[in-house]
């Protein structure tokens, strides 16, 4: 650090998903890192596991409103040390072998990635190590092949959640446990609180960023990280080839971090947001622009949730996160064709019912809380070139969007509902989720072979620039409809990236991490 700015060898801008894991990966290089994150470490308070500060007062929040058609939303995004990590459901999933093939959607293709499922297993299974997951394998007959273990055993579901696998067993279908980033058992802090999905853990036994990527890097003497400080523009030199420094904001003041390396990891539409305002006479359209590409083919998964209700049956489960669902997703024949997947969520609070259906009375969101089994389902959504995020005229960030795969997640929640009311649950309630629901937001610089049609090179490296990778959200050419988000593909990403790159000085490969852990 020179004066009031700031230098290193490397910049990684966020801590989430993406960058968390890149510093993770950087931390014994012996070059110097330094992680520039827009919020602060999210403190440990009892309003953590309060529904009514967390659910219903969004607590957590940021008090940032994006734009569409117009309207202001707030989204699902969390600004701290770890990103969204912070708050998720901890569901650390694989993408299955054909999610990286070209796919015909309703509205256009599901694109082929420039890498193959088998180019990204090791990373899949070093990212599992450092991420901590636990699963069980040959439940689910999708699961994709992986040539190591689950490095830890699955979490076992609470009797409500195993009398409706049950159920689903008895109908033919094929239920699985699902894998989870959650510290349990052999010594971890994790108590299976019903306060896990959604919430953050006072406990840090839940497997997020912060705890697992970023904490860790941090104990090298080569990382080191400014919180408080929000990346505004990219700077390059003259050829307009090399980012020299960022623009930061830091505590109210402006300064600038150089460095000779950069890893962009803001989230999908931050990082997108970013490139756009680094305009400059080398780039007019947006920082490596040429494409017209930047912030277009915005995914984020088209969602609902969907309760069974017993009224005879209270649910006093606690942790529910743990059961899953295929049976919809990759079958080529009959009427499920790839509609998507279905996985428990964190129990459903009135808090949930109330904040979305504020018109519900909250004595009749409790009765329908207490005794309902609640999943989330999801579709995969079609990466349009019209589904894009631009600037607003002040600077924020605005989408231009109109939702996809309706048809196929309306045919899976019409199935699903069929199959709870098999399983015994009489009232099924459900609700859809449009583009507030952001958690799983995507693509909007979308890695790929070809200049002309993507942002990013299969090494997550800008087309038009020397010295800088994109390892968040951003470089997803699809997302896929199976089970859990996109944060262990993005973990995976990064390691690759940082073993792979020709800017960052070789790290460790994937089957020494792998050896380490
Ligand atoms: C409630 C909830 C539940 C979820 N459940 C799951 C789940 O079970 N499984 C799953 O796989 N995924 C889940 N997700 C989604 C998952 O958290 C995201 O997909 C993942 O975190 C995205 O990683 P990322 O690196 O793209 O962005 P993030 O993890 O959000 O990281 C972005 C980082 O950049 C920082 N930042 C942003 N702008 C700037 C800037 N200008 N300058 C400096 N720093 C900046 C942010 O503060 C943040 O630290 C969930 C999300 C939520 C909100």
């Amino acid at each position: 650090m020179s004066g009031q700015d700031l230098s290193a060898d490397v910049i990684i801008i966020g801590s989430g998903a993406g960058a968390g894991t890149m510093a993770y990966a950087l931390k014994d290089s012996g070059l110097e890192v330094l992680i520039l994150e827009r919020g602060d470490f999210l403190p440990v308070e009892a309003q953590n596991w309060s529904p009514e500060d967390t659910v219903a007062k969004s607590r957590y929040k940021p008090d940032e409103y994006w734009e569409h058609k117009g309207k202001r939303y707030r989204g699902s995004n969390h600004y701290y040390v770890g990103g969204m990590t912070k708050m998720f459901g901890a569901c650390l999933a694989r993408m299955r072998p054909s999610d990286f093939e070209e796919y015909g959607l309703d509205e256009g293709p599901s694109p082929a990635w420039p890498i193959s499922y088998e180019d990204l297993e090791p990373y899949y299974a070093a990212a599992e190590k450092i991420w901590g997951v636990r699963g069980k394998t040959g439940e689910d007959p999708m699961e994709p092949p992986r040539s190591t273990p689950f490095p830890h055993l699955a979490l076992e579901h609470e009797p409500e959640v195993e009398r409706l696998a049950a159920r689903l067993r008895d109908q033919g279908l094929n239920p699985y446990t699902l894998p989870m980033g959650v510290d349990y058992g052999d010594g971890g802090g994790c108590v299976r609180s019903r306060y896990c999905d959604g919430f953050s853990c006072p406990l840090h036994a839940k497997c997020d960023a912060d705890v697992r990527c970023v904490r860790p890097a941090l104990e090298s003497p080569t990382v080191s990280i400014v919180t408080n400080c929000q990346a505004e523009r990219l700077l390059t030199d003259r050829t307009g080839k090399r980012v020299v420094a960022v623009e930061v904001r830091h505590r109210g003041e402006l300064k600038k971090a150089s460095a000779d390396a950069f890893v962009v990891g803001a989230g999908a539409a931050n990082s997108a947001a970013l490139f756009l305002r680094s305009a400059s006479s080398s780039h007019p359209l947006g920082l490596a622009n040429s494409s017209d590409q930047l912030g277009r083919n915005y995914i984020q998964h088209r969602d609902s949730a969907l309760s069974g209700v017993d009224p005879r049956r209270p649910n006093e489960t606690s942790f529910q996160k743990t059961l899953g669902l295929n049976d919809f997703y990759l079958s080529e024949t009959g009427a499920h064709r790839r509609l998507g997947s279905l996985q428990t969520t964190g129990k459903v609070l009135h808090e949930h019912i109330t904040g979305s259906l504020p018109w519900v009375p909250k004595w009749f969101a409790e009765r329908v809380a207490s005794r309902s089994i609640d999943w989330w389902l999801m579709t995969e959504d079609c990466p349009l070139e019209s589904n894009r995020v631009v600037l607003s005229p002040g600077g924020g960030i605005r989408l231009e969007w109109q939702p996809t795969s309706i048809r196929r997640h309306r045919e899976l929640v019409r199935e699903a509902r069929k199959m709870m009311r098999r399983a015994g649950y009489p009232l099924v309630v459900w609700k859809h989720f449009g583009l507030e629901t952001n958690a799983h937001q995507s693509g909007t610089m979308r890695m790929g072979a070809d200049p002309d049609t993507s942002v990013l090179d299969p090494y997550c490296r800008p087309h038009e620039l020397e010295n800088v990778h994109v390892v968040d959200a951003a470089f997803l050419p699809s997302l896929g409809g199976g089970p859990g988000g996109p944060t262990l593909t993005i973990a995976a990403m990064a390691l690759r990236v940082a073993e792979n790159s020709e800017i960052l000085p070789k790290v460790r490969p994937a089957d020494r991490l792998l050896e380490k852990e």
